[in-house]
This record gives structure tokens, C-alpha cells and sequence, in this order.
């Protein structure tokens, strides 16, 4: 399995908007995140998880030129502002995207996205093939390819990570029960939201997120959904334990 991390940062990106921060001035290639997402080459199949609003120039950076499916982790925008944008893939392709989302983030898609669930459309919309994820417990098949879903919290929201063999990517949580960190356990890879050293409402705290890892002991860790009140990348990466990395845009990984 291969993975490229399509974006690493938090909702606003890095740099923010009007910020002149160390961090959003840093040249340094790793401390420029677009919104969260990630590609998965598995079993023959590319699989996106999250399109969120930079979704069409993190597929042209990483010329992915075929999709076979999206999944989704939750309805916020920073996750699903690039749904429009699978219309490149529908012409070219000639087919529906499968599209799998829990049913509270599909009514959310539906609303936000009302002409593309139209039941007259306007010609050219994105064709989209729904897919409820309707169980927390037990796996669901994407394109033949197996995803267990962990539940988090982010704040009272449930949200959805997923193992995909032997590959952990969880965001925007900040809580873990303990039978979801019993799914985690034993995989080699795990990826996991870690947003700033204050603590935050629906994220955690890179502290709680280094426990987290400590206690599950990946091989290797990475962590995602980073703001700009975290620091550079260059300086939080090392006051890290060795198996723990911050994943930055365009790193790509095989297990
Ligand atoms: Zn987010
Ligand atoms: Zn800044
Ligand atoms: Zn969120």
C-alpha cells in the first residue's frame, strides 16, 4: 500500500490568511499545509479520503489521473469543499464516483451540494454513487478493499477513522474510547490529528496525541491537521520520539 498525504493542515491551511507568523512566513516547503486529505493506492484501487477545498490542486500536484472512490471522515467544510471537483474524474472515467459517508455527513452533502443530488440536474454536475457507512463496528468494502471504521469524538460530533490493513488514519478527534484504540493496536502505521501545544474544544493537543501513540507503539506515527500555533516543522519534529514524525503535503509512505 502506498499513501500520499494530499494536505496536512488545519482548517484555515498554513500559511493563514493576513498572518505573518514565524510559521507562515517559514520557507520551508514542509510548513506550507493545504486542507487535510489523503491518497491510498491499495490493492490495485486509488481511494481519496476527504476532498476538502484545495481537493483540485492537491490531485494535480500529485497527478492523480484515476479515482475509484472517496471517503469521508465528517461533514466539515475543510473536509468536503471539493466535492465539485470529481467532475474531472466522472468525464473522464465515464462513471459515478462512489462516495462513502456516514448518513448524518450524506444529508450534509446533500444540502450543500443540492443541485448534484438534483432529480432534474443541470447538465455537467458531478455524478455521485452514495454509499451509507451505517455500522461503527464492523468493516465495510470499499472497491473490494476492506476499511474498519474507528469512532472519534471532535468535540461531540462522532467522526470516523478508518484501518485500512495494516494503516491507521483518524482526524479531527479528540477522543479515542478504548475500543477504538483496541482497533488501532498492532498496526504498523498510524496517522493522527495533533493540532497545537494549547489545549482545543475538538482536537488534540500534540501532547495527547504523542500519548496516544506511546501507548499503541507504531512502528511509525504521523501527525496531521496541524495549525500554524503549533511551530515549525523543523523544531517540533525534533523534540519528538524517533517513530513519531509530522506528516507534511506530499510525503508519500509504503507499508
Ligand atoms: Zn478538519
Ligand atoms: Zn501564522
Ligand atoms: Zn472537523
Amino acid at each position: 500500500m502506498d499513501i500520499t498525504f494530499l494536505g496536512t493542515g488545519t482548517s484555515q491551511g498554513v500559511p493563514v490568511i493576513g498572518c505573518s507568523c514565524a510559521v507562515c512566513r517559514s520557507v520551508d516547503y514542509r510548513d506550507k499545509r493545504l486542507r487535510v486529505s489523503v491518497h491510498l493506492q491499495v490493492q490495485g484501487k486509488s481511494i481519496i479520503i476527504d476532498s476538502g477545498p484545495d481537493f483540485r490542486q492537491q490531485a494535480l500536484r500529485e497527478q492523480i489521473d484515476h479515482l475509484d472512490a472517496l471517503v469521508f471522515t465528517h461533514e466539515h467544510k475543510d473536509h468536503t469543499g471539493g466535492l465539485d471537483d470529481i467532475r474531472a474524474y466522472n468525464f473522464r472515467q465515464q462513471q459515478d464516483m462512489p462516495v462513502h459517508a456516514e448518513p448524518r455527513v450524506l444529508d450534509q452533502l446533500r444540502r450543500e451540494y443540492s443541485y448534484i443530488f438534483a432529480e432534474h440536474k443541470y447538465p455537467g454536475v458531478p455524478q455521485v454513487e452514495v454509499h451509507p457507512i451505517i455500522s461503527d463496528d464492523s468493516s465495510f468494502w470499499v472497491e473490494g478493499v476492506e476499511f474498519q471504521p474507528i469512532r472519534a469524538l471532535h468535540y461531540k460530533l462522532p467522526v470516523l477513522g478508518f484501518r485500512v490493513e495494516n494503516f491507521c488514519y483518524v482526524t479531527d478527534a479528540n477522543y479515542l474510547s478504548p475500543e477504538a484504540l483496541e482497533r488501532m493496536r498492532g498496526s504498523e502505521v498510524i496517522v493522527l490529528n495533533a493540532l497545537r501545544h494549547e489545549e482545543h474544544i475538538s482536537h488534540f493537543t500534540l501532547a495527547e496525541a504523542v500519548a496516544i501513540l506511546e501507548d499503541l507503539a507504531p512502528s511509525r506515527a504521523y501527525l496531521t491537521h496541524i495549525s500554524h500555533q503549533l511551530g515549525r516543522h523543523r523544531e517540533v519534529e525534533a523534540e519528538l520520539p524517533s517513530f513519531i514524525r509530522l506528516a507534511y503535503d506530499g510525503l508519500r509512505i509504503s507499508l
